[in-house]
């Protein structure tokens, strides 16, 4: 964003659309205060007179023809102390998509423009009001499926990741620094045990990101959710299971083999995490060109899907065609949901080795609390790691993983090549940098900021 546009005078709805109590609109940038005054031209004193963090009673008025738009409450923020860091001013309306719009169109014809998605935060961080890793929690926390997501959010907008990633690239900056420190003299006359203590303190850096990039899995099932795929044979009691997890009949249940024949999905919190819970066709060959697009569907899910929930009809097993639905899952990441427990066993053979396996009925409900602490178990296990509060993203871990692999190849050229050495540390430390947004690009800026609403 250029610098006039970034001063530009922006505007947006910030509440959800729809009936509601209160919307907002918000107007920020060098200048919002007097365009206050033009929208609120009744108000005395004026908007651009008030002190900051003060709010009164207004009367706003279309600036094109003096009709009255709305009765609000108007917020004044003065530059640095506002969310974007500029001069801002809230008007609290009357809710309502319809009288949102007409505050908007009022606020536009003043002479502001429609901020774009997420521009509002982006200005916070340009403006130094926050790092990266705050600005995406915002987002995070709007997301926020889970109770969990949203703590965890919280922790991230209070600054915790951002913190100790700061606290990481400020160690590499003064490791860069002595490195090249040393070069810009005679890096063959090092002080005695410098090489020593280098290794020591980038092999520990090393081991600290590796601690942090531990919390991606965790990241990823609180911001996008667990996805958690159901399959099994036709008939094997999988839409009952998903009926019984969600406590409501979503999925058509018949002992018609083949009734499900492409994909549901429903979402469901377990624990705290929210979970994309899959409802697939019946694994089995043949059927027509319909039910075999489902069944291929159903193999790629099992392959993406974060856990398994592999349901095998207890009272009819066969052994023979267990081994082939095994295709695809591993029993690292599933559990083999024996069903109808209720009947009597009419099958045999036994059933395949290292499978964590837990049995249900979903028509009585034994076994299901099991399967949930089964299921919660493992989607915490399947990749170990976490350090309490902090849960990275795929992006924070891609760069914290690019900055780990330099340091490790600065430590390779070791003792032998200090200018190898400090060229690959530098290489990490903008890694880092791009992590809390002291390293940015206009690039990597667009491409968080696309993910956020207008007016946030
Ligand atoms: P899907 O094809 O795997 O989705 O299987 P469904 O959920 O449609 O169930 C197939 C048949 O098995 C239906 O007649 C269900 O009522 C029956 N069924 C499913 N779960 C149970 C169970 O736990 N106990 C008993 N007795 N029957 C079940």
């Amino acid at each position: 964003m250029s610098e006039s546009l970034q001063n530009h005078v922006v505007a947006a709805i910030a509440t959800a659309t729809g009936a509601a109590g209160v919307c907002i609109v918000r107007i920020a940038g060098t200048g919002a205060l007097q365009l206050g005054d033009c929208l609120a031209p009744g108000c005395v004193p004026r908007p651009s007179e008030r002190a900051g963090n003060t709010f009164c009673y207004a009367k706003v008025r279309h600036p094109d023809d003096g009709e009255s738009v709305d009765d609000v409450v108007l917020l004044v923020y003065r530059a640095p102390h506002s969310y974007t860091g500029e001069d801002t001013i809230e008007l609290q309306g009357h809710g309502g998509a319809v009288q949102a719009r007409r505050l908007l169109s009022a606020a536009l014809a003043a002479g502001a423009r429609l901020a774009q998605p997420g521009e509002f935060t982006k200005r916070a961080f340009l403006n130094q009001r926050m790092d990266l890793t705050q600005a995406e929690a915002v987002c995070d926390l709007i997301m926020a499926r889970s109770e969990r997501a949203a703590r965890m959010a919280q922790e991230q907008l209070d600054g915790r990741l951002g913190k100790v990633v700061a606290t990481h690239y400020d160690t590499l900056m003064d490791i860069c620094s002595d490195v090249e420190h040393l070069l810009d003299f005679n890096e063959y006359e090092a002080p005695d045990g410098f090489q020593g203590r280098l290794m020591l303190r980038l092999s520990t850096l090393s081991t600290e990101l590796e601690k942090i990039i531990a919390t991606e899995h965790e990241g990823h099932l609180l911001r996008d959710g667990a996805l958690v795929v159901i399959s099994g044979a036709p008939n094997a009691g999988k839409s009952t299971l998903l009926n019984c997890l969600l406590g409501r009949d979503r999925a058509i249940v018949h002992d018609q083999p083949g009734t499900t024949r492409d994909v549901l999905e429903e979402s469901f919190i377990l624990e705290g995490v929210a979970l994309r819970l899959v409802d697939t066709a019946g694994l089995r060959s043949g059927g027509d060109a319909v039910e075999r697009e489902g069944v291929a569907r159903a193999h790629k899910l099992r392959e993406r899907a974060d856990l398994n929930l592999w349901v095998v009809d207890s009272s009819q097993r066969d052994a023979r065609s267990l081994k082939d639905e095994s295709r695809a899952v591993h029993p690292r990441n599933t559990l083999l949901v024996l069903s109808k427990v209720d009947l009597a066993v009419s099958g045999h053979g036994p059933l395949p080795e290292d499978y964590e396996v837990v049995r249900v009925s979903a028509l009585t409900g034994k076994g299901i609390d099991d399967l949930k602490a089964g299921m919660s178990r493992m989607l915490e296990n399947i990749h170990g790691g976490g350090c309490g509060e902090i849960a990275v993203s795929a992006r924070h871990a891609q760069e914290l993983r690019e900055a780990r692999e330099r340091l490790e190849e600065a430590l390779q050229c070791l003792p032998v090549d200090l200018v190898v050495t400090a060229a690959s540390l530098r290489r990490a430390a903008e890694a880092l940098g791009r992590v809390t947004g002291r390293v940015y690009s206009d690039d990597l800026l667009e491409r968080i900021f696309s993910r956020f609403c207008v007016g946030k």
